[in-house]
């Protein structure tokens, strides 16, 4: 059995001093080691049933466009700001290391629908409740979030089950 967590290093001090950065590139480039993430990515979201995956900007994007492709579902991409073409809904959020918007088309999401929020880490939950929020303005459903890794000691976990969501990470750390 193939230990995704050799294929995500730790970089020290980056981008900020004090941030311990899981780097992702060695797994993408592994042709087995992402086929294999994303099988797995793929069998946990089996549990949660969803209509829309919603991949998160940047890193987001790569497993959730990946994971709807292999889930036959249409792909929602909640970007960083100014980015979207057309009116947006918007939110505010604190990051591990900064602060940032989320911003998602306000005629994207069906009313109603069920989102699988998708990102490649979780660390403080910050980001997936900023997701999960764009999704309650449009109206829909919150299925569930699902993570390549998690960083427990962080507490994202806490965060988003005191927000409702229900929460997957494939590795834990
Ligand atoms: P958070 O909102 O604190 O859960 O942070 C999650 C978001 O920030 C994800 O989009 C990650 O890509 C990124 N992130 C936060 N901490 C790290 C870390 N230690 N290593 C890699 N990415 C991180």
């Amino acid at each position: 059995m193939m230990n995704l967590i050799d294929y995500l290093p730790t970089i020290p001090d980056f981008p900020k001093p004090g941030i311990m950065f899981k780097d992702i590139s060695p797994l993408l480039a592994d042709k087995d080691a992402f086929s294999h993430a994303m099988s797995e990515l793929h069998r946990l979201s089996l549990q949660t049933p969803f209509d829309y995956i919603l991949g998160i900007e940047s890193r987001g994007f790569i497993f959730a466009s990946a994971l709807a492709q292999i889930s036959n579902k249409g792909l929602i991409m909640a970007r960083k700001p100014n980015k979207l073409p057309t009116e947006t809904y918007s939110e505010f959020y604190g990051l591990e290391y900064g602060q940032d918007y989320l911003e998602v088309q306000q005629n994207i999401i069906p009313q109603k629908a069920k989102i699988l929020l998708m990102d490649d880490v979780l660390a403080t939950g910050g980001t997936i409740t900023a997701a999960a929020s764009l999704v309650n303005k449009a109206g829909a459903q919150v299925a569930g979030a699902l993570v390549l890794l998690e960083i427990t000691e962080l507490l994202g976990r806490k965060k988003l089950s005191e927000a409702h969501i229900e929460t997957q990470s494939l590795i834990e750390i």
